[in-house]
């Protein structure tokens, strides 16, 4: 996939209303043959998009173990999954996923009594959980160029990045609900006010804490992000739910009382 193919799809994505979306991994009678056809081409496990042969282990193996977290530590995609990897983040499939996690998410809110002390909280990560870098990502190999902290932390700093849809749509069920977000992420202190500015434009305008990460938090995501929820239930919060899209996420007591695991095949954060 050529880079501007990539960019109007991902336009095309972004745009799509929230209200839009085919609910999660179902086949419609008014999707055409071509998308359907295109739905099975992203399946099929032993060549890229071009129709090559991917090499080793296939793309889609290597994409199970990461979900899974059996596959730990990666610092790239291999690059003879670039192909297969845009493919998945631009087209239904990521939307898919993504829109199975958040249903979960929001049937099990929506089964829980809240206490009447506004302590019910759900933390929620926000790079590839509120927020998308796959703008950024898109015009980078999808994860197969080595991480460049000066470019991405460019791109983040326009403070542009849309809201995952569907993150977005559960979100707000979790606040019509009664429950308190918390937004917890590796981002840096010194990126507070852009990293506000992007979440309210990307339709998250309230939060009870944003807790980023701060001076002399060095350690692993596990770490900073466990003792920082550790805080939170040290405060009386009762942190129901937990949803990101690494492990480092939902790892590292107390993790939540329940987590959820979105798709993410481009980086790993240990
Ligand atoms: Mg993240």
């Amino acid at each position: 996939m050529d880079v501007k193919a990539a960019l109007l799809s991902l336009a095309a994505m972004f745009m799509t209303a929230p209200a839009a979306w085919t609910p999660a991994g179902t086949l419609h009678h008014h999707q055409n043959p071509r998308e359907l056809l295109s739905s099975i081409h992203l399946l099929r496990p032993l060549s890229g998009s071009g129709g090559r042969p991917a090499g080793g282990v296939t793309c889609a193996s290597w994409q199970f173990g990461v979900e899974t977290h059996n596959v730990r530590e990666w610092t790239t995609v291999p690059r003879s999954c670039e192909s297969y990897v845009g493919n998945y983040m631009l087209g239904d499939r990521y939307r898919q996923d993504s829109a199975v996690v958040a249903a979960e998410a929001a049937a099990y809110a929506e089964g829980l009594q809240l206490g009447n002390d506004g302590k019910d909280a759900w933390v929620f990560d926000i790079d590839e959980t509120s927020l998308s870098i796959l703008p950024y990502y898109a015009r980078h190999g999808f994860g197969v160029e080595p991480y460049n902290a000066t470019s991405s932390n460019e791109w983040v700093d326009l403070g542009i990045a849309p809201a995952l849809p569907e993150s977005l749509k559960l979100y707000r069920k979790l606040l019509s609900l009664g429950f308190k977000v918390v937004f917890l992420t590796g981002r840096p202190e010194e990126r507070r006010n852009i990293t506000v500015v992007n979440l309210k434009r990307a339709g998250f305008k309230k939060w009870e804490k944003l807790l980023l990460r701060g001076e002399g938090m060095d350690g692993t995501a596990v770490a900073f992000k466990s003792s920082e929820r550790a805080k939170l239930v040290e405060t009386g919060f009762r942190i129901v739910g937990n949803i990101g899209d690494q492990w480092s996420d939902i790892l590292g007591s107390p993790e939540g009382a329940r987590t959820f695991k979105l798709p993410d095949p481009m980086y790993y954060i240990s």
